[in-house]
């Protein structure tokens, strides 16, 4: 039989494949702990920090979908991208986007004030930026597309190329799209990370992240990282997005669907001053979106006319679209990168990225496209 499709993987990694009962659904495995057969005598699992057989499976499907040779399941989004960073030497130089999630901005500032890594953010937009901060020694690049939350692409291909040119490996955000709709290895990346919390487990109920290698060499060192430091994630909350990621490509083709009339809708309205959606021809990274992205995703933002004042009134009207951080999940949340997702940031820095007051983000959920569309419409029509 030829390989399974992606679809096929992400619904059908380890079913039926239980040997105790013939369960088709893969039972959770709780365990912390694995008995030894006798001395020397270790399984394949031994103590559940290292590795257990519920994670393991989630691990599995997901390096198999983005391509990659092994995953290491993390509990948190930030611990994922922290445990990218753990094998670097102390000091190590990395080069960052400026305009990345708050999170990840807050974790780099911090570790470079603290001495732990020198950190360059730079606008990856301009390629003599990145060749300035590329001409150091560094120890890691860190590539966030589309950009969180300005939906701004970026070139996987060329920033990669500059990157290893400069021997310096890449480290990808794929959260915003997952691999239904961006494979980075396909596009030279070393390493791909995800907020497992958001697309993958689709459903708000999980905090939970991911560290995918292309080699295995990579895979073990991180493995080996990821024990000694105790960031693997719990057992139950692997079983959970398992089962979440059964139906990521139907959900996000829906959503996305949805975002696409959505963005058009904010376009065409007399109180939106811009919209970031790549899915628009007219937006910046619409052409490199359609090179290297299999769809544009179901997150947008977008800024009013009449700023912050017109977003407070706007969030406060809307009924459809929950006023609360976060993203990918199957209801529609809108917030306000500024004082939310974007608060651990300096002002300077929010401003340099051109994450301004007025800025919303909406996560497109899975309710009735035209419910959503028409709760929108009467918010901004409501709007002086
Ligand atoms: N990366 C991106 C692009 C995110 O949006 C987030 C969270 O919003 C994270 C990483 C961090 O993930 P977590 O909240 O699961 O730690």
């Amino acid at each position: 039989m030829t390989a399974p499709s992606p679809e096929t993987i992400a619904a059908r990694h380890g079913i039926a494949t239980d040997t105790a009962w013939r369960a088709v659904v893969p039972p959770l495995h709780l365990s912390t702990t694995f008995a030894h057969a006798g001395m020397g005598g270790k399984g394949p699992f031994d103590y559940a920090r290292t590795a257990s057989p519920t994670r393991a499976l989630l691990g599995e499907a997901l390096a198999a979908l983005e391509g990659g040779a092994g995953a290491i399941v993390t509990a948190s989004g930030m611990a994922a991208i922290d445990l990218a960073f753990a094998p670097l030497p102390l000091g190590a130089r990395v080069v960052a986007p400026h305009d990345c999630y708050g999170g990840t901005w807050r974790l780099l500032d911090a570790r470079h004030r603290k001495g732990t890594l020198e950190v360059a953010f730079v606008d990856m937009r301009d390629p003599s930026a990145l060749a300035a901060a590329l001409a150091a020694d560094v120890g890691i690049v860190l590539i966030e597309t589309p950009s969180n939350p300005l939906m701004r692409v970026y070139d996987l291909a060329a920033i990669t190329a500059a990157a290893h040119a400069a021997g310096a490996p890449v480290l990808v955000d794929n959260t915003f799209l997952s691999p239904a709709l961006q494979r980075p290895f396909d596009f030279g990346a070393d390493l791909v990370v995800h907020s497992t919390t958001k697309f993958l487990n689709g459903h708000s109920d999980v905090i939970g992240g991911v560290l995918i290698a292309r080699d295995s060499a990579a895979v073990d060192e991180l493995a080996w990282w990821a024990n000694c430091t105790g960031v693997t994630g719990a057992a139950f909350d692997s079983y959970q997005t398992l089962r979440g990621l059964r139906t990521l490509f139907v959900r996000i083709e829906r959503q996305q669907a949805t975002a696409d009339r959505l963005a058009a809708l904010l376009a065409a309205h007399p109180h939106v001053a811009a919209v970031h959606y790549p899915g628009l021809a007219t937006d910046p990274g619409h052409a490199l979106a359609q090179r290297q992205q299999a769809g544009a995703g179901a997150v947008l933002s977008f800024e009013l006319t009449s700023g912050i004042a017109a977003a407070r009134a706007l969030t406060s009207r809307l009924k459809l679209f929950t006023l609360a951080q976060s993203l990918g999940g199957v209801e529609t949340l809108i917030a306000h990168p500024a004082t939310m997702t974007h608060g651990g940031m300096t002002e300077a820095a929010r401003a340099t990225a051109g994450i301004g007051p007025g800025l919303l983000r909406v996560s497109v959920g899975l309710e009735a496209a035209d419910e959503l569309a028409t709760d929108l419409s009467a918010a901004l029509d409501a709007l002086a």
